[in-house]
């Protein structure tokens, strides 16, 4: 926190914080945690306000909603902001990142310049900045932390009170704790979101303190708990998919040579049931499969070979094995481009194909058309599956590729799986240094799209 002993801190830190900065004009970047829009508006309009009364430049870099709250705050209580500068994060933002990440030299012409400019009028600088969080809540990271490192060399050259903010719910993963720490340590104070900062006494604070810390101890020993569980999870499927395996396998070769067998007596009844039968083993077989190859994944232990073949080759093989499969859909394949040499594991990368084009028919009962396209770019090969089936609403791609993760609506309880298939897919795409992603739209259909290293 600040460098006063906990007991000094009587009334709230941050309004101590936000209003007194009369005195030296030296640099300030200081970070605020909320959990409410409501509250950050509140700071940010203590800070602003305050610099507005004491003639400070104020700029503030934020977002249309973020900016509309704040203005309609500042007005309500009577301040002129026509001395304020607004900009629009997201539009200054576009401006200076260069292949996802903010240019120093961009980000110094645009922002630096300005607040350089009006921290040479002899008035102090106080700055709102949003466009760190919004690269964060992107997922991009590495942009976000990249920027507040622009920000502090900034402050070298001249000196402005900067105020971040970020919601605290984009740090909620356990996996983003490096992350936080890294935030705070580019921060010069760091201000805890609102049920802590809000609380007006060193009494208060402490008994929050102790409940956080109680909170933390009690999440680290669940934590710990349940990977404990998922660990023994993981172990029985890996187990159990491996004892499943060899019945499987002996009840379909004695279902097919009973079915031989039935062939040469004319059963054409039994014929019938054991094809039946047949299916079903092959459907089984294809799940513990999958169970078998999830845990390979996860223990690291999936073994590609690595083999140069020609790619355009193993497609087209694919695509006639899947069409004796389906009485309902034809595979088209958009044009041959020929020869096409990949160097990986031909026989997994043949079951990520097969995949695809399995998860277009079944996704797609009420249309025939499958197409399947090659397409060489730069150093790349992109092959893609389209279909004109159910397709997939936009809030559930992110999640496709994760492990066991299934749409859930009521068109999907139709369809049956476990949710492995574009998972195993990815990972073994992954392990070729290839990419997997899908374009959808909810009822006209899906392209999955992979991408390949050429050899
Ligand atoms: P499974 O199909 O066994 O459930 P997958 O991992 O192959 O598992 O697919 C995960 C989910 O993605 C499916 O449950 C389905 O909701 C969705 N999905 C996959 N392919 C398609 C597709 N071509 N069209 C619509 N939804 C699809």
């Amino acid at each position: 926190m600040n460098d006063l002993p906990l007991a000094e801190v009587d009334k709230s830190f941050i309004s101590k914080l936000l209003i007194a900065q009369e005195g030296g004009h030296e640099s300030e970047h200081f970070v605020q945690f909320y959990e409410n829009d409501a509250f950050l508006i509140d700071s940010l309009s203590t800070f602003i306000g305050a610099g507005l009364r004491a003639k400070d430049v104020c700029i503030v870099i934020a977002t249309q909603p973020h900016k509309n709250n704040l203005v309609a705050k500042l007005q309500a209580n009577e301040l002129d902001i026509s001395s304020c500068i607004f900009l629009d994060a997201k539009t200054i933002l576009s401006q200076i990142m260069i292949d996802g990440l903010p240019d120093a030299q961009r980000f110094e012409k645009v922002v630096g310049k300005l607040v350089a400019d009006a921290s040479t009028k002899g008035r102090r600088v106080r700055a709102f900045g949003e466009m760190v969080a919004l690269l964060w809540a992107e997922g991009n990271e590495a942009g976000a932390l990249r920027l507040e490192q622009l920000w502090n060399d900034l402050a070298i050259k001249c000196s402005f009170i900067l105020f971040c903010a970020y919601p605290l719910n984009s740090f909620a993963k356990e996996t983003q704790l490096n992350e936080f720490a890294e935030i705070c340590l580019h921060h010069s104070r760091v201000v805890p979101a609102e049920s802590y900062s809000s609380l007006e006494s060193s009494d208060k604070q402490l008994r929050e303190i102790t409940l956080l810390q109680q909170k933390a101890a009690s999440l680290q020993a669940e934590v710990i708990k349940r990977k404990q569980l998922e660990k023994q999870k993981d172990e029985f499927l890996t187990i159990a998919a491996h004892e499943l395996k060899t019945p499987l396998t002996s009840l379909k070769a004695f279902s097919q040579l009973l079915k031989r067998h039935a062939s040469k007596t004319g059963d054409t009844k039994a014929m019938a049931y054991l094809q039946r039968m047949n299916d079903h083993v092959d459907r089984l077989d294809m799940l513990v499969s999958d169970l078998v190859d999830v845990s390979a994944i996860e223990e690291g232990k999936l073994k590609l070979a690595q083999t140069t073949f020609d790619y355009d080759a193993l497609v087209q093989d694919i695509i006639t094995d899947v069409q004796t499969t389906t009485g309902t859909h034809t595979i088209k394949k958009a044009r041959s481009n020929g020869p096409i040499s990949i160097t990986g594991d031909r026989f997994r990368l043949g079951q990520v194909l097969n995949n695809i084009i399995t998860n277009a028919i079944a996704y797609s009962p009420m249309q025939d058309i499958i197409t399947v396209r090659v397409k060489k770019k730069d150093k790349e090969i992109i092959t893609s599956v389209q279909d004109f089936g159910i397709g997939i609403a936009q809030e559930h791609i992110p999640q496709l590729f994760t492990k066991f993760y299934r749409v859930e609506d009521n068109e999907m309880e139709n369809y049956p799986g476990l949710g492995l298939g574009l998972y195993i897919a990815s990972e073994i795409v992954k392990r070729h240094q290839g990419n997997m992603w899908v374009e959808s739209i909810k009822g006209e259909g899906s392209t999955f799209y992979f991408s390949l290293p050429l050899s």
